[in-house]
């Protein structure tokens, strides 16, 4: 068997696209698309930040291809792990042994809490009434 596929990548962080399966009331032809399920795309990345500016929204989306027409569009996520359960495990072998890339997390130091001594002056309420 030829391995003709045409590798696709995102036109936003060159990550290579996924197929994952449509939903089924998507209404589309195929059963598969492509997208870029890259968590650092700038485009996903601007999505958020888009979708809330102007929708108020707390959804992204994602570089989204259909490989039969070779047209983009976003598909809209709702959350990182959106859509992630439909992606197809095809039979292209991975050319590079991707070594997942987990987010450098801040060590979140325990803010140690001063025991502050408790400054409870009364205020003898100044009797003024004369
Ligand atoms: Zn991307």
């Amino acid at each position: 068997m030829p391995t003709k596929q045409k590798k696709y990548t995102c036109p936003h962080c060159e990550a290579e696209l996924q197929a994952f399966e449509l939903p089924e009331a998507g209404g589309w032809d195929q059963k598969h698309h492509l997208a870029c399920f890259n968590n650092d795309c700038s485009y996903y990345r601007r999505g958020w930040d888009w979708m809330l500016a102007h929708y108020n929204a707390k959804v992204s989306y994602r570089y989204r291809l259909d490989p039969e027409s070779g047209k983009d569009s976003p598909i809209a996520v709702w959350s990182e792990t959106a859509l992630l359960d439909r992606i197809v495990n095809t039979d292209v072998v991975p050319a590079k042994k991707k070594a997942p890339k987990k987010p450098v997390k801040k060590a979140v130091k325990p803010v140690k809490k001063k025991a502050q001594k408790k400054d409870v002056r009364r205020v003898k309420p100044k009797s003024r009434a004369k």
